[in-house]
């Protein structure tokens, strides 16, 4: 008996979350510096007014972890838009019911969700940082003119004939032996990822969109175009791990296909913006402003580590160029900020 290793992933990562601190593990941005969700939760501001207001909307954010990010967004939003605080309802997505306790008691009026499909249709606005990339992914392999698909055995990783999987995705015109469609060209004995999770959640949200004034900003670590690679990665007590050993004992993520994303959205009737590097992204955003404004009324040490912090976000060779920011919308939308040409 063999199992896909996107059910492995799925099967592995629900109980990492069900009994793990992630953060014992590993830290993510929001939990760096205060200025990420204060930034973000200005830019869900800026993309309220440019949706037209529409009221009530939905706040929504996806895998919000500790609820760190989305309580900094909401300190920020009441401070400059109290029309934004007032039209709003906190939507939260997350299958961990230990993480939903944590997050409960910094966000006591959210609504929980195990997915969109239970958030009602309407004007809504989604945030999502590092929640695409815990998502399952399939593996495939080139084999001649063909593929064999990754699953997990008793041995370790196994290749199986590859059932019809990846014809429905976007890999499906680009991969061509030779790169005849424009694709990259993947060798003999080389991997394409498929994030078929992560390609139905983006393409639900791009239904929604063309029937109702929305927008959704993920913000995640990937290349910026597509590329045939292994990026399965797995980390246990805050150290890189074996993938298959222990499941459910570590984290497992994989980086994030932006350009199949961003297809399958426009595919979907959406508008894609980016991607963007994150620390592009974050400056326009003003992310140093808002830390020099703060770290005025610090200390001269707690000042130097509120600098640092924004640094480690933004430097290129830290989470700078790694991460990126994507976001989707409203066919007629303008430009939303931070993805100025
Ligand atoms: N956004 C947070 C947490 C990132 S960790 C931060 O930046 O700190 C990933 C988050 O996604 C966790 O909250 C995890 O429980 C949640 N998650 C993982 N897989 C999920 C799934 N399939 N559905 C909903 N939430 C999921």
């Amino acid at each position: 008996m063999t199992e896909r290793l996107d059910q492995f992933m799925a099967r592995a990562n629900q109980a990492y979350y069900a009994t793990h601190d992630p953060f014992a593990d590993f830290t993510t941005a929001p939990e760096i510096s205060q200025v990420f969700g204060e930034i973000i939760g200005l830019w869900c501001v800026v993309s309220w007014r440019l949706l037209g207001e529409p009221s009530p909307v939905r706040l929504v954010e996806a895998g919000p972890g500790r609820g760190t990010l989305m309580a900094d967004a909401l300190r920020a939003i009441t401070q400059v838009a109290a029309d934004f605080r007032r039209a709003l309802s906190l939507d939260l997505i997350e299958t961990s019911p230990r993480l939903r306790a944590r997050q409960a008691e910094r966000l006591p009026d959210a609504i929980w969700h195990t997915s969109l499909a239970t958030i009602p249709a309407g004007p809504m606005i989604l945030i999502a940082n590092e929640f695409l990339d815990a998502l399952p992914i399939r593996q495939f392999v080139r084999r001649g003119e063909g593929w064999t698909e990754r699953h997990i055995g008793a041995e370790g990783f196994v290749e199986c004939p590859s059932d019809a999987g990846l014809a429905a995705t976007a890999w499906d015109e680009q991969t061509t032996a030779d790169g005849r469609n424009g694709g990259p060209v993947v060798n003999e004995g080389e991997i394409v990822e498929v994030g078929e999770a992560a390609g139905s959640f983006v393409a639900a949200l791009a239904a929604r969109f063309a029937s109702h004034p929305g927008a959704a900003l993920f913000l995640d670590y990937g290349p910026a175009e597509s590329a045939p690679g292994d990026s399965l990665q797995a980390i246990a007590g805050g150290r890189s791990a074996d993938p298959l050993t222990a499941p459910g004992k570590a984290d497992l993520t994989a980086h994030v296909d932006f350009a199949a994303l961003a297809k399958i959205a426009r595919g979907r009737g959406g508008a894609v913006f980016g991607p963007v590097p994150q620390g592009l992204f974050l400056t326009r955003l003003g992310l140093y402003q808002r830390t020099n404004r703060l770290a005025r009324n610090l200390s001269p040490q707690r000042a130097l580590a509120l600098l640092e912090a924004a640094q480690r976000l933004a430097e290129p060779h830290r989470m700078g160029r790694l991460f990126k920011a994507m976001a989707l919308c409203h066919p007629s939308c303008p430009t939303l900020p931070g993805f100025e040409t």
